[in-house]
């Protein structure tokens, strides 16, 4: 242990900040606001003022906790990157047409929620993961002939507000280029047409923003650019250049900082280095770490500021204080300024530890949420001015709780380890070839050609929540609860068998969430009561921690499904969430390789694949949905990352017998740098989205040679259209070209969001195309 070293003091200047924090209070009260707004029960005023309230005590409350310089603008009503587009004017012309008169307060807020939630004459924009996290920010659409227009309002606002509370922030905004590069073209807008094309036409709004954020007494203010840590060709890193040299050159405007943040910056890293501005924000977290280096190397940033991102603002474990002293350390000399900061913005994780009230003591001081996360910024700003003794007793509180969370038993269980050491490639191979599966699955099954099936889940009707709620009051005792979901089950299988289909699922009306389902009955996993995160708008989730070993101490869906399967004549398919989608909706291990904790889940899920299969079910679905979206962002990252994951799949399902079918599911189909990995997943039938794109997906997977079988979806279910027989008869011919009778007819996705009208027609035109299709097969 070194926490009696003392440590030289740092000679630069030093400061603390974040980058961004929780937008939603500890009580959700934006969310209920919101909402409340949104059910006519709050009027415009109403919801402003709480937005108001809201960003008033977190200013204080960060305040309080030391920080030196507070961030504004962090705060959104729904989302920033539709903040940005707000700002610039780039208001797509159906929202406009839906909410013409914005001359009140009121209507500005329907415009804004057309754009985000759309409305009876206009569709939203389109949502989408921002970078590799699980929030979701909605995508601008552009044109050559949009016309942008700037609204200052919000940052102004936000400013202001806090200037007369006492606190000078620092406005933060999506960067032009990350804003340009994050955007779609317009539907109609002419081919190869790209918005980045548009730079020059926001620049002087950039600019125009510059000027009045300095008049307004901004000192500094901060542009994230998180798109320049992808793999960014020459081209863009030039117009990088020309764009922060542009606006550099206004006159008296606030000091800029560059922020970046979720992996390395690379070749971008010198670029804006060489920039005109007065700052960078640089992660040096996780797959960013290599940040740290690349700086050393191009000699640190004379005569700038640097916002060192050393507390990981992306997951929830407490950090090391000491190893994280050391490294700011290393980065004070770099830079004429250097201040303690967060990898980026904390919206990423919960608010506060002390909110878990049920928490076992066991756990003391493993985890750091968001307000946790604060303290050891203001810590370790601490540590870095008065050295090691200015922080002793928090260095050693630290590293005890660190040295008790190694020794735990829950972190490390002998008997899993071994397991997991004892895994031999056999174990990650089917035993025969999908050629010899074929034959053997198609005498056991007795299916139609082009045979039809679901992705698993059936809607949850508001009876079934409100059972869950009644089970969680205890209000019923489990046995009505299980009753309630068997005569769901029973209804569910009904309902396909006079549908027509053929392979029938059991509608999981059990699970509340498909990750959080397993991640409760598995041991290693720990879930929170109030550890609520974003995922888009009012739209909050609570991943589960992985705090431990995982294994399972019971088997966790072989009694429904073999349920379901005692009610029918037809294959019911067993329903599983895979290891890397279990992962990916998590928050991951920081004690061992992401490969580890696969490979831990993996084996789990496999015991319960054994079962399922013991117990009859010949068809069992594992859904990887995340497998695609936790591409690493840089290239460099992925062929380790996909190695790793097809192996936890096939770790998951390569034990089952020849005769029994293994499908998977996965949503996204922009598939181009994972057909391999899909490939090598070797599931006998794997299921996609493909409706939207119009099938584009079965041509990629015919020229990637996909050889097993294939369910592309040709009904998307992501909205409440239903759709017509020839549609999805086009649909099916299209996949049938490429793939004659390896095709499967299933929807996109699973139904739980859709009601029961919708869902009982789409599906009997699903089954009559089929049948029309199989005929001139
Ligand atoms: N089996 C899941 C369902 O149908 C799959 C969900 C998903 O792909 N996200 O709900
Ligand atoms: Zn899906």
């Amino acid at each position: 242990m070194t926490v009696l070293n003392a440590a030289r003091p740092s000679t630069g200047r030093t400061g603390s900040t974040v980058a961004g924090y929780p937008r939603q209070g500890a009580n959700r009260e934006l969310k209920k606001a919101t909402e409340g707004y949104w059910a006519c029960r709050m009027g415009a005023a109403g919801l402003l003022d709480t937005c108001r309230q809201l960003r008033l005590s977190r200013w204080a409350e960060l305040a309080a906790a030391g920080l030196d310089e507070l961030p504004s603008n962090d705060f959104s009503l729904y989302d920033h990157v539709l903040d940005t587009s707000w700002l610039l004017g780039a208001i797509p012309e159906r929202h406009r047409a839906a909410v013409p008169d914005v001359s009140t307060a009121g209507s500005r807020l329907d415009r804004y929620f057309a754009m985000a939630r759309g409305t009876a004459s206009a569709e939203p924009l389109e949502m989408t993961k921002w970078f590799d996290t699980n929030y979701h920010y909605l995508v601008p659409e552009l044109a050559p002939d949009t016309v942008f227009d700037l609204d200052p309002t919000k940052p102004l606002t936000e400013f202001a507000e806090a200037l007369a509370a006492g606190w000078r922030t620092r406005p933060v905004i999506v960067g032009p280029i990350s804003y340009l590069l994050l955007a779609k073209p317009t539907a109609d807008a002419p081919e190869g047409f790209r918005p980045i094309d548009l730079l020059d036409k926001i620049i002087p709004l950039y600019g125009r923003l510059l000027t009045l954020l300095a008049e307004a007494g901004a000192d500094w203010v901060q542009f994230d650019e998180p798109s320049l840590v992808l793999d960014q060709p020459q081209k863009i890193l030039e117009l990088v250049g020309n764009a922060y040299r542009t606006l550099a050159a206004v006159e008296d405007r606030p000091k800029i900082i560059i922020a970046s943040y979720f992996d390395r910056l690379g070749e971008a890293l010198p670029v804006l280095a060489g920039l005109p501005v007065e700052g960078l924000a640089v992660d040096v977290t996780g797959p960013a770490a290599a940040n740290r280096d690349d700086l050393v190397r191009l000699g640190g940033l004379p005569g700038k500021r640097l916002i060192a991102g050393v507390v990981d603002g992306r997951n929830i474990w407490a950090g090391d204080l000491d190893a994280t002293l050391s490294i700011l350390e290393e980065l004070a000399g770099l830079a004429d300024q250097v201040d303690v900061g967060t990898s980026c913005s904390l919206l990423h994780v919960p608010l506060d530890v002390a909110l878990e009230r049920d928490l076992d003591p066991a756990f003391d001081g493993w985890f750091a949420f968001a307000r946790q996360k604060i303290t050891e910024v203001t810590t370790l700003r601490r540590g870095l001015v008065g050295g090691r003794p200015a922080i002793a007793a928090e260095l050693s509180r630290n590293a005890a709780h660190r040295t008790a969370r190694a020794a735990s038993p829950i972190v490390g269980v002998p008997a899993v380890r071994n397991r997991v050491a004892a895994i031999v490639d056999d174990d990650c191979r089917r035993s025969s070839g999908y050629s010899q599966r074929r034959p053997a699955q198609r005498e056991r099954l007795r299916l139609p050609e082009l045979p039809t099936t679901t992705i698993g889940s059936f809607p949850q009707t508001s009876a079934l929540r409100r059972a869950r709620a009644a089970l969680r009051r205890r209000e019923i005792s489990t046995e009505q609860y299980d009753e309630a979901m068997r005569s769901e089950i029973a209804e569910v299988v009904a309902e396909q068998e006079r549908l027509g289909l053929d392979v029938l699922v059991h509608g999981e009306p059990e699970r509340n969430d498909m990750v959080q389902y397993f991640a409760e009955q598995l041991d290693g996993f720990l879930s929170t009561q109030q550890g609520w995160v974003q995922s888009y708008g009012t739209r909050y989730v609570r991943p589960p921690i992985i705090v431990g070993d995982v294994w399972r101490p019971a088997p966790m869906t072989v009694g429904w499904a073999t349920y379901a399967q005692s009610l029918t004549d037809r294959p019911v398919k067993g329903m599983l969430t895979g290891p890397v989608t279990m992962l990916a909706w998590s928050f991951v291990r920081d004690d061992q390789p992401q490969s580890d904790t696969a490979a831990q889940v993996a084996l789990a899920l496999r015991d319960e694949v054994a079962d399922l299969e013991a117990a009859g079910i010949a068809v069992i679905q594992v859904d990887e949905p995340a497998l695609r979206e936790t591409l690493p962002l840089r290239r460099s990252g992925r062929a380790e990352y996909l190695d790793w994951a097809v192996r936890a799949f096939l770790l998951t399902t390569a034990g089952v017998d020849d005769r029994t079918q293994v499908h998977t599911h996965m949503c996204y189909a922009e598939f181009g740098d994972v057909l391999d990995a899909i490939i090598a997943m070797d599931a006998d039938v794997i299921s996609l989205e493909a409706a939207r794109s119009k099938m584009a997906i079965v041509a990629d997977l015919a020229r990637a040679g996909y050889p097993n079988e294939v369910g592309p979806g040709v009904w998307d279910i992501h909205s409440p259209r239903v759709p017509p027989t020839e549609e999805i008869i086009d649909h099916l011919r299209a996949a049938t070209a490429s793939f004659g009778g390896r095709i499967w007819v299933n929807p996109d996705c699973g139904l739980k969001t859709r009601d029961y009208p919708e869902v009982r027609e789409s599906l009997a035109n699903l089954v009559a195309a089929a049948h029309e299709v199989r005929t001139t097969l």
